[in-house]
């Protein structure tokens, strides 16, 4: 028998079209590219997100069709989300910190049809344009501030005022396909996951939860985190589901301009990996300030630092909340914190729980496995092979990439090797996957080694990642010599040197006799991992 209850898909227009019925004061307030402050608030996004929408069925966009974003977090950006998406069109965010050859074949593969941009992007984009899908370009300015461009790009501002608001929104599955957003953290090139409208609903709802970032109608938020990192962890649609007042910092994320919007807005949750941390903590100790109004913040991305956490804590009072979460996870996967069970452990046992990843709320099932896919105990200290589960993972990469990814009880391998304990709190130990994250942005150990080794006088070589202070981990190569060969340092950097980002660039050379290798034949990270642990690197 059927329940029978009223049939409400779970559509993310939903979303923006109750905050603007239920809380259309509440401001939305953003840092343009020039610094300057603009406010808004949910009414005038929604109605502007319509305009957008009709826009681009002006266009020719409709149900299906990808319309590209590169953009800082903005009260604009989260207007082309919305307006994408309400018309079943799948909003597609592209990094700006990818190489330009990745970003050129990932619009390839996306096939997306239109590309809105900041101005700070034209720079980037103009030199691409004939390896590009595009068939229009729009740039986020209005008229006065339009840069002179060889893209033919329409003006944003003028692109939505010509529109009006007559549009229909939502009315096809929850299953829909809603966003886009590509994973460079696996082998080989980068994966798209392809969000449902349902998946970033019930996402969103969850992260809404007190076991979670626990966000209510009188919260201020900051996501630092960018809207091209796997949905800015749902806060673009947790917040106006809850009301929280929205603040979106733009492109300035140095501890200073962090510092002064967390303030002058009275910010009370914000959320970004490490780095981005250390940077706000270094301003406050230089200058002797504190964040009376911020409560909450959310540290996800790459492992919490300890110092992070009791600096948070201990210095300014601010409760620290360590997230895992991966692209294919929507990003939520688990939250850190103590058990009520342990609520009576001393302040060591405290930090060292805390540290820990966590446990995943309710909606996301976690497991971990031995290389032949046996479950392992949950004691806290076997590891294992992290598996996961749940109502907002992915189940198989845009375009089939990848193949199947799921086994045959439905759980996708992370690539992380964990502990999971009697709790259920769930630790990283280690990484299974050949990829290095800096600053919470992926860099390919393969694609590295790939490019070193058309180097002439190499035979063989092995990048690997090194924790490092501040950006977490850096990559180190082991380069293998041809003998005889006079091959230096500079040399491969020089070869290296605009085949791939700068910030790729490994930190240190390492020349040994034999780079190591597994049975299979393949570089031995491992053996690498404790070569590296010997050496002193200077990073
Ligand atoms: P991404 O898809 O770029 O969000 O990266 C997901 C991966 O980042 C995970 O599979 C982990 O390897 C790593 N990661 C994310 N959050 C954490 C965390 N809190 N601690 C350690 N590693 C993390």
């Amino acid at each position: 028998m059927r329940g029978l209850m009223q049939d409400w898909p779970l559509t993310v227009d939903r979303i923006i079209t109750h905050a603007a019925r239920v809380h259309g004061s509440r401001e939305v307030v953003a840092r343009r590219t020039d610094g300057m402050i603009h406010r808004t608030t949910y009414e005038a996004l929604h109605a502007r997100s319509r305009r957008l929408s009709a826009a681009l069925q002006r266009l020719g966009i409709g149900e299906g069709d990808r319309v590209a974003t590169l953009a800082w977090n903005s009260e604009r950006h989260t207007e082309c989300w919305y307006g994408a998406m309400g018309i079943g069109a799948i909003l597609h965010t592209l990094n700006p910190r990818l190489h330009p050859d990745q970003l050129a074949w990932i619009s390839q593969d996306a096939a997306s049809r239109v590309l809105i941009l900041d101005t700070s992007f034209v720079g980037l984009i103009e030199p691409l344009r004939h390896r590009l899908p595009f068939e229009h370009y729009v740039i986020i300015a209005g008229p006065s501030e339009m840069p002179a461009n060889s893209l033919d790009a329409l003006c944003y501002e003028d692109w939505i005022a010509a529109a009006d608001d007559r549009v229909e929104w939502g009315g096809f599955d929850e299953n829909t396909a809603c966003g886009l957003c590509y994973t460079s953290g696996t082998t080989g090139n980068p994966k798209g996951v392809l969000y449902s409208h349902r998946s970033n609903v019930l996402h969103a709802m969850m992260g809404m939860g007190k076991g979670v970032f626990g966000i209510g109608p009188d919260d201020v938020v900051m996501p630092i985190v960018p809207m091209f990192h796997a949905n800015a962890w749902g806060l673009a649609f947790s917040c106006p589901a809850a009301g929280a007042k929205m603040v979106m910092p733009g492109g300035q994320l140095d501890g200073q301009s962090v510092y002064e919007l967390l303030d002058s807005e009275r910010v009370t949750l914000t959320a970004a990996v490490p780095t981005i941390w250390l940077g706000l903590l270094r301003y406050l100790r230089e200058h002797k300030l504190q964040l009376p109004y911020l409560k909450k913040v959310v540290i996800g991305g790459s492992a919490l630092p300890e110092a992070i956490l009791r600096a948070f804590q201990d210095d300014y009072g601010i409760e620290v909340v360590h997230g895992w979460g991966m692209t294919e996870t929507s990003p939520i996967g688990s939250i850190g914190g103590l058990p009520t069970g342990l609520a009576d452990a001393g302040p060591d046992a405290r930090i060292a729980y805390l540290l820990k990843q966590g446990r995943p709320p309710f909606g996301v099932e976690l497991e971990i496995v031995d290389e032949a896919g046996a479950e392992l105990p949950r004691d806290g200290e076997t590891q294992g092979r992290l598996l996961v589960r749940g109502m907002a993972v992915a189940g198989a990469y845009f375009q089939g990439r990848g193949g199947d990814i799921l086994d045959e009880d439905g759980f996708f391998d992370t690539g992380d090797i964990a502990t999971i304990d009697r709790f259920g709190a769930m630790q990283i130990t280690d990484r299974a996957k050949d990829v290095i994250k800096s600053g919470g942005e992926w860099i390919s150990s393969i694609d590295i080694e790939n490019i070193v080794l058309t180097c002439p006088g190499v035979v063989n070589a092995g990048a690997i990642g090194v924790p490092h202070p501040k950006w977490d981990e850096r990559p180190v190569l082991f380069v293998e010599k041809q003998a005889g060969s006079d091959l230096s340092v500079d040399d491969l950097r020089a070869f290296l040197t605009g085949k791939i980002a700068s910030w790729w660039m490994p930190d240190a050379f390492l020349f040994v006799d034999q780079i190591p290798l597994g049975p299979t034949g393949k570089v031995n990270k491992l053996a690498l991992r404790e070569m590296a642990h010997e050496v002193e690197l200077g990073l």
